[in-house]
């Protein structure tokens, strides 16, 4: 190769980047040779010369983000990419860009761009200096910190704010989302952070989304007016076995009562911050929200997602129609006396015109006979969610996504199936060029092996927690705790998590009695713990090192048949003649298994021990596609075989 130093990467071969001695090479740290990386950037390469589709599998260790982010950058073409969560892209913006910058490419422009609601709006921080109102003596001294820091900060971004609690109620009445965003009319527009971050992204190169952000813009985007994201013509999906059900969220409707209270709250402030409106007037937000506590009520008291038909919500609306009417008709007053404001401010406009989407969303979620969309309706706390939900996105996504854009690459550790991407490609519609597979940089059979034990209960037998809790406990003491014991149910979690307590001498910590964020730092910092934990901790959750040495799993994570979405999904594909188990249920649990299971081996050097106690894998017939689509783990029904690979393991 000729002088290195002079090379521009738009120039030079894939080989030349990520071979032995390329580029990479030189100038990355903690560089080695992988042959699945090259591989992939090979194919991303030719999806974006060639202006085609690509799925490709990559397990953990592939430096996967390096061989889609090089070839978009050498592609010269404005690049999304799209990434499961906010920590995510962050990571991607603030290390793997500078990273390039430094190395490959000086000029090379990026935008991070996130949900509005992470953004400070600069309007309401003025208006609340006019006129403050606060509970209490922290959000005094929270507000004072946030007006400072309005001065300094170059992108308004929460994620700064690292005094600032995740729940704090502040931030939803400062926060930049629309609602009570009058865009260009607003004095501050010029300097507004959200003008700043789509100015960003329209001089970006390659803008850094999550797949909330991208699919509440694809819902969005019939013409440029009123899209979120600039012109581009190729997405990177990273962490693409989310993409279904994030599309799904976004090209459904939802509603929750949670909606009115805010209405209500933001009619109260505004009327008040601009000192317009009559006592009538002010009188009818208090109706509204006693009339939405009224109306919502009417549900179920018992927690979870319940199917909603046609018939199901007809009779609800025959028995509770006086609530309804009187929640609907005091939002439609609300409406109509903001409209008779003279002089109309902007700001007033815009909750005018909120209280009629409102309503009319309502009314569909309750009345609406369109098909091809399941209803369902969820209690959760203090909410009450309705909900209507697309039960096949395929043909959504091939209209609205594959036939739009000329190139769209698929990628994550958790895609095939057995060893084909059918599953993925008949629900999410696209028909790719290029499909790969690719192979693993780990040497699973060396670093891991997998428990199934010999004799277990069948999972719905009484005798199963009692039994599992035994099987947990011995695991425990081989790999001296340092595991996540993962569950299909909470209740099934806190059973077995009773049943283990005092029979190990390691701190167990048991989701849901702190934060996630709290029990996972406290999981890293604690010698020899275990984490009891549901299907929330079964993906994007990082541990490297021996402290994570065993992960165990009760059942295979088949979708609880009885949830609206799963019963519409597999009701639609019975009727069309196929086999929804065989198609459905039976694909989605092996993605969700070869993620929980991916939890373990993160690195090169990581060692440990992998169990699922549910025997179907090795008794039933469609257990084989589980254990053809993991990785190549040792498999044993010994536990003795355990602790000796744990004793050969270096400490
Ligand atoms: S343009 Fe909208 S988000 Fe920006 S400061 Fe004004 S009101 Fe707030």
């Amino acid at each position: 190769m000729a002088n290195k130093s002079s090379e521009k990467i738009e120039e030079i071969t894939a080989e030349d980047i990520f071979g032995p001695g390329g580029l990479l090479a030189r100038r990355h740290p903690g560089y080695e040779f992988r042959a699945s990386q090259l591989a992939m950037a090979r194919i991303a390469g030719e999806a974006f010369e060639k202006r085609q589709h690509a799925i490709i599998e990559a397990g953990t260790g592939t430096g996967k983000t390096l061989a889609y982010l090089i070839p978009a950058i050498r592609s010269g073409r404005r690049v999304v990419v799209s990434t499961a969560t906010k920590s995510l892209q962050e990571q991607l913006f603030q290390k793997d860009v500078p990273f390039l910058q430094k190395n490959f490419a000086p000029n090379l422009k990026a935008a991070l761009m996130k949900g509005r609601a992470n953004f400070l709006c600069r309007r309401k921080v003025h208006q609340i200096e006019d006129q403050p109102l606060f509970k209490g003596m922290d959000e005094i001294d929270w507000f004072s910190q946030i007006r400072d820091w309005e001065k300094v900060t170059e992108t308004g971004d929460r994620s700064e704010l690292t005094f600032l609690p995740d729940d704090a109620e502040l931030w939803n009445r400062l926060d930049a989302r629309s609602d009570l965003c009058t865009g260009q009319k607003c004095p501050e527009f010029s300097r507004c952070f959200i003008t700043a971050m789509h100015q960003r992204a329209h001089e970006a190169d390659l803008i850094i989304v999550n797949h909330h952000l991208f699919f509440a813009d694809l819902a969005i985007r019939q013409d440029d007016f009123g899209s979120i994201l600039p012109e581009y013509s190729a997405v990177v999906f990273d962490e693409a076995h989310e993409i279904e059900d994030v599309a799904s969220d976004y090209f459904g409707r939802r509603l929750s009562s949670y909606r009115f209270e805010e209405l209500a709250r933001d009619a109260e402030s505004t009327l008040r911050l601009l000192r317009v409106g009559s006592a009538p007037l002010r009188r009818q937000t208090a109706r509204i929200r006693e009339r939405a506590r009224a109306f919502f009520e009417r549900f179920p008291e018992r927690e979870g997602r319940y199917s909603f038909s046609l018939a199901e919500r007809s009779a609800f609306l025959e028995q509770n129609r006086e609530a309804f009417t009187e929640l609907t008709s005091s939002v439609k007053r609300l409406e109509t006396e903001l409209s008779a404001l003279a002089p109309k401010p902007e700001e007033v406009i815009a909750l005018a015109r909120r209280a009629s989407e409102l309503r009319r969303e309502l009314a569909f979620l309750l009345e609406s006979e369109e098909k091809g969309y399941v209803y369902w309706y969820e209690r959760r706390g203090r909410g009450v969610f309705l909900a209507a939900t697309p039960i096949d996105v395929s043909e959504i996504l091939r209209e609205k996504l594959f036939e739009q854009f000329d190139t769209v690459i698929l990628t994550s550790a958790t895609l095939a199936v057995g060893a084909n991407f059918d599953y993925l490609k008949q629900r999410l519609g696209v028909r790719p060029a290029a499909e790969s597979v690719l192979p693993q940089e780990f040497d699973y059979a060396a670093q891991a092996v997998l428990y199934i034990p010999r004799e277990m209960p069948d999972v719905r037998s009484p005798s199963f927690s009692a039994r599992a809790a035994d099987e947990i406990a011995r695991l425990l003491d081989i790999t001296q705790g340092r595991a996540f014991c993962l569950f299909t149910s909470y209740g099934q979690m806190r059973e077995i998590h009773e049943r283990v307590s005092g029979r190990v001498p390691f701190p167990l910590l048991l989701q849901g009695t702190a934060p996630r964020s709290t029990l996972l730092d406290r999981f890293r910092s604690t010698p020899n713990a275990v984490l009891f934990a549901t299907a929330s901790f079964w993906q994007g959750v990082d541990v490297p090192g021996a402290q994570l040495s065993c992960v165990i799993i009760d059942k295979l994570p088949f979708a609880v048949p009885s949830d609206p979405i799963v019963a519409a999904r597999v009701r639609a594909l019975t009727e069309d003649g196929r086999n929804a188990f065989a198609e459905y249920q039976v694909p989605e649990a092996v993605l969700a298994l070869k993620q929980g299971f991916g939890r373990l081996i993160r690195s090169k050097t990581d060692r440990g021990v992998l169990s699922i106690l549910d025997t179907r894998i090795r008794r039933m017939q469609y257990g084989k596609i589980f254990a053809e689509s993991l990785p190549a783990y040792a498999i044993t029904q010994d536990v003795a075989d355990v602790a000796r690979f744990m004793e050969s393991c270096p400490p």
